[in-house]
């Protein structure tokens, strides 16, 4: 028997709308998954596959807190997206078996520092910094789909101190729910707490120090989150 030469750190967690928590295991993210997002980023709106990129489980921002400005950014994004919770294992599944594999949904939103992306395009160079950062991914509370079912439609919305920023349908995803967990399930295999942002779509843009951004997705839930400066 040995024990940690430190205590190992907390388990990153999101409530429930039953009030348990959900153990998060890792963070997956869909790029360019509705059209009109993808054109207004200067790429093409067609049917490559699914792309996928990470954040660290503590990443999650989760109840409403504050997220601090990040360092190294002077343009800040927010993209509004759905969050797939996976609650049962899988590796290569199969789209018609896929939603034996969620638990539940939430609304979240994926932090970009933006400037950093590009220049991480440019160069041709990972996307890590600029989207796996400390407090780099708001949450809301997970909505079992025991309650809510299976969401296919329904609209996503963001708001910046009341004022409307990103509006759209979840249905006007590229990739489906099914097809998106499929695609990602033949990469790794999918583990109970995985998370897994669904995309975003237009109107991306900066968020500043002082202002609140509030996020909806009808028939799953709301996302809150407030930028301060450090
Ligand atoms: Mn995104």
């Amino acid at each position: 028997m040995t024990g940690y030469v430190f205590p190992p750190a907390p388990q990153a967690a999101v409530p429930v709308d039953d009030g348990l928590l959900f153990p998060v295991r890792r963070i997956f993210c869909v790029g360019r998954n509705y059209a009109a997002h993808a054109l207004e980023m200067g790429g093409a709106p067609d049917r490559e596959p699914p792309f996928f990129f990470t954040k660290p489980a503590d990443a999650i921002v989760t109840g409403g807190a504050n997220v601090p400005y990040p360092t190294a950014t002077a343009n800040l994004h927010h993209e509004m997206e759905l969050v797939i919770a996976i609650g049962t294992a899988g590796a290569d599944i199969a789209e018609a078996d896929v939603l034996d594999h969620v638990f539940g949904y939430a609304a979240g939103i994926d932090l970009t520092r933006r400037d950093l992306q590009d220049e991480a395009k440019k160069a041709r160079r990972p996307w890590d910094m600029s989207k796996g950062f400390d407090h780099s991914a708001p949450i809301g509370t997970i909505a079992p789909a025991s309650g809510i079912g299976h969401p296919a439609k329904g609209a996503i919305a963001l708001t910046i101190d009341g004022q409307p920023r990103q509006s759209s349908d979840i249905s006007l995803m590229i990739w489906s729910v099914p097809e998106i967990v499929a695609h990602l399930s033949r990469l790794v295999q999918l583990e109970p707490g995985d998370l897994i942002f669904t995309g975003t779509p237009e109107g991306v843009g900066a968020v500043k120090a002082g202002e609140t951004m509030e996020g909806m997705i009808e028939g799953v839930g709301t996302v809150t989150a407030k930028i301060v400066g450090r």
